[in-house]
């Protein structure tokens, strides 16, 4: 039996998010059905909402860092028990057979594209998928996640399905460890995740940031040093220095003030997906030192498994601010003030008193 969900939806780029209610598909013999308990605010969440990256289809219900427990599984699901704890990020699918899927990094499926979270085609309904700002959802057990985190920090592991991912992933594909001078540009959800993980790999780690008032907070998460980005004599400070920067800004910047701080062969990887374009970086800052501008989207549904073990293994979640669903729009308007401390994280049980 499908069924209805209750949810929070944006219903145009400029209207403030409002209740509605959903249909979720029969649980398939290959699915997970959850109840959410809490779910990330990402910045994308933003971006989505707002259409700022274009193509948004509304009603549009964000949310891609869910925490839930599973309340009932498919006749062919084995991974998963009613009751477990599970996580679903960025991906609910893809196409399974492509090289990239063969892979295990379904984010760069080749055929389908992964299918979204929210706003991707819905392959058995019709339509397109709504996210996790929402009681509950059906999932594919291939894009569920095992949560083995303490049960009173669930609402803290939320963001790692995404912030975590994301700056798990290319800290590990870049081989970021012991010995090395690394950058996190930008202490948001996903840059202080960055910063968590980068120093638990055991890297030196340093914050760019427009907020000197974060600096506390920056050492407190695990950084050396936080280098206010709008002081040019303290970024020259550290030129030809870094080995490894990932860049989380989710707005339009200079590349070349962090390019000109790497390394001869030093690499500048760009997670922020801002609404406009960086301006274009000048080549000679890359040629004469061979330095690299990279990019890199969440990760594997493998890797992020293992980035939740890793994080349990350490000790490590988001902090989080929580709110109430209602509280959504406040919060966002807060994210784009650079405002977060470091992401906002809905309580789930909200829903059921607006
Ligand atoms: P966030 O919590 O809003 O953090 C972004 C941080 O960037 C801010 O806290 C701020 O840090 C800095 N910043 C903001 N405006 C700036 C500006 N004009 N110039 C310089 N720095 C600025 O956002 P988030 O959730 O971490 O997401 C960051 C970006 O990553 C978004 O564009 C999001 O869509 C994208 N994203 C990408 C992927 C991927 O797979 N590649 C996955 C998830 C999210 P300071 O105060 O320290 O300067
Ligand atoms: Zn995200």
């Amino acid at each position: 039996m499908s069924t209805t969900a209750n949810a929070y939806a944006a219903h145009s780029a400029d209207a403030p998010l409002a209740p509605f209610s959903l249909t979720r598909r029969d649980v398939q013999p290959g699915d997970v059905a959850i109840d959410i308990l809490f779910c990330g605010v990402c910045h994308s969440d933003l971006h989505t909402a707002r259409s700022e990256w274009g193509g948004t289809l509304y009603p549009c219900v964000p949310g891609h860092e869910i925490v839930g427990r599973v309340t009932a599984v498919g006749a062919s699901v084995s991974k998963f028990a009613i009751g477990d704890v599970v996580g679903v990020g960025c991906m609910v699918d893809s196409c399974g057979h492509c090289p990239s899927c063969n892979d295990g990094e379904e984010q760069y499926c080749e055929t389908t594209g992964f299918v979204g979270t929210y706003n991707g085609p819905d392959t058995v309904l019709g339509g397109y998928t709504f996210g996790g700002y929402s009681d509950h959802i059906v999932v594919d057990q291939g894009f569920v996640l095992s949560v083995s985190h303490d049960e009173a920090d669930l609402a803290a592991v939320a963001p790692l399905l995404c912030a975590g991912i994301t700056t798990y992933s290319p800290l590990r594909h870049w081989k970021v460890g012991p010995g090395q001078k690394v950058g996190i540009v930008g202490l948001g959800g996903l840059g202080h995740m960055g910063v968590k993980i980068a120093a638990a790999m055991g890297a030196e780690v340093y914050v760019f940031s427009t907020s000197p008032n974060k600096r506390d907070d920056a050492i407190r998460l695990g950084a050396k040093e936080l280098i206010v980005s709008k002081d040019a004599d303290a970024m020259a400070a550290h030129a030809n220095s870094f080995d490894f920067i990932l860049d989380t800004v989710a707005a339009s910047h200079d590349l070349d003030a962090l390019t000109s701080l790497l390394k001869r062969d030093g690499t500048l990887t760009l997670v922020g997906v801002p609404e406009h374009p960086h301006p274009s970086p000048t080549v000679g800052n890359l040629i004469f030192k061979r330095r690299a501008i990279a990019g890199s989207l969440i990760g594997g549904i493998a890797e992020t498994q293992e980035m939740l073990d890793f994080c349990r293994d350490h000790k490590l979640t988001a902090d989080i601010e929580m709110i109430a669903i209602n509280e959504i729009d406040t919060a966002y308007e807060r994210m784009v003030r650079s405002d977060v401390k470091y992401r906002f994280v809905i309580d789930m049980a909200s829903l059921k008193t607006v």
